[in-house]
């Protein structure tokens, strides 16, 4: 058993709490990794805000890290200890249906069908005071150390800084496979981008990379414009400044609308003004951003009758245990930036403080 610091979520609603945990070792098919460095991705609020009934508290959320393997389980044989890793917060077991067709990256293992509150036999691996304490997309990256199966683990190359490609673990690859796998945005098209978060921003580099000619970038907060111009926005607007709804503004921008457009934001009055501002007919929305469970969206069914494609994305499309190494790759031979993403660098004390710069916009 290993003691060490994690940020625990006791409570919905309340702020997180810097406590000193155990951590058993993993069990047969298990990966204990010391995570070097985690960032923070608005899922991580949404659960704290408590949007998702299938998260039981008190929990260790995070799910955007990077370590070095510490110990396995019996039975483990695609990583050892020493290894650097990227937990996978959507796993890939490689043996259900959906794992097995090439087209789908979601697993049937993942939290969407199955809680993953506990580890796969149904036991925790993390107790604090006497109390155990939940895992979180079984990855659980607030910890200094982390209990996870082996399918929800990628190896990745020894020379990647860990403090930079955690980053990959959820909002780099979410995005930039949005516009790249999803949508497939092809060369010379027009993207709008609703929502300039980590996700977000990811969005826009994924169009650029994808040779899309005009990047429309849309945010309530202006100050995210200046990051949105220098990976590739030519327009940045804010529906603030318009007295009509932004999917008019877009639809007259653009002649028809836009050819894809994305929300990264998670909330059902943008997501419907996202599909109403791709063109009529051949228009492609992705739904990126979560909305809180539950929620319902009510939509003119003419808006789909006439052609559009309205579809979402799940990590961006990839199968997270075959690329993610490459998408570490392509970083170290400098194919994207997803650097520019950072903006704060705190010691994990400081927990708090970053979801009170997230929740600031800053
Ligand atoms: P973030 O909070 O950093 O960014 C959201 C941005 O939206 C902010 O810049 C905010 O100013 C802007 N915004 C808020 N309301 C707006 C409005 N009405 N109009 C225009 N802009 C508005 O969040 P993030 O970390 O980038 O995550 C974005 C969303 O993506 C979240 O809902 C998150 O849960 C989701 N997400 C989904 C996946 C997936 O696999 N589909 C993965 C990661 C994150
Ligand atoms: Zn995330
Ligand atoms: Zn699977």
């Amino acid at each position: 058993v290993i003691r060490c610091r994690a940020a625990v979520a006791w409570a919905v609603g309340k702020p997180l709490s810097v406590e000193e945990v155990e951590v058993s070792p993993p069990k047969a098919g298990e990966v204990r990794v010391k995570i070097v460095a985690t960032s923070i991705c608005r899922t991580d609020d949404h659960v704290l805000e408590g949007c998702f009934p299938n998260v039981v508290f008190p929990v260790i959320p995070g799910h955007e890290g990077a370590g070095i393997v510490e110990s396995v389980g019996e039975g483990v044989t695609s990583v050892k200890p020493g290894d650097k890793v990227i937990p996978l917060c959507l796993p890939q077991c490689g043996e259900c249906s959906f794992c097995l067709n090439p087209e789908s990256n979601y697993c049937l293992k993942s939290h969407v069908s199955e809680p993953q509150n506990l580890l796969p036999d149904k036991t925790s691996r993390f107790t604090c005071k006497g109390k155990q304490i939940h895992h979180f997309l079984w990855v659980s990256t607030f910890a200094e150390y982390t209990v996870m199966p082996e399918y929800a683990v990628a190896k990745i190359d020894t020379a990647a800084p860990l403090d930079k490609v955690c980053l990959l673990g959820c909002g780099f690859p979410t995005g930039y496979g949005a516009a790249i796998n999803t949508a497939k945005v092809k060369p010379g098209s027009t993207c709008a981008i609703f929502g300039l978060g980590g996700v977000g921003l990811s969005v826009v580099m994924g169009c650029k990379a994808a040779g899309a000619s005009r990047i429309i970038a849309i945010d309530i907060n202006k100050d995210k414009f200046a990051k949105a111009k220098k990976l590739g926005a030519t327009d940045c607007i804010s529906p603030h400044d318009f007295k009509k709804p932004i999917q008019e503004v877009l639809t007259e921008m653009t002649g028809h609308g836009v050819d894809y457009s994305f929300e990264a934001i998670g909330h059902v009055d943008t997501l419907t003004a996202a599909l109403a501002s791709c063109n009529m007919n051949t228009g492609v929305c992705v739904m990126v951003g979560v909305p809180a469970s539950g929620s319902v969206i009510s939509i003119d069914p003419m808006l789909l009758l006439s052609g559009r494609t309205w579809k979402g994305t799940l990590l961006g499309g990839w199968k997270m245990r075959d690329c993610i190494a490459t998408l570490v790759s392509s970083y170290l031979e400098k194919k994207f930036n997803s650097d520019v993403l950072i903006s704060h660098t705190l010691p994990i004390a400081k927990v708090n403080e970053g979801f009170e710069l997230l929740r600031a916009g800053k």
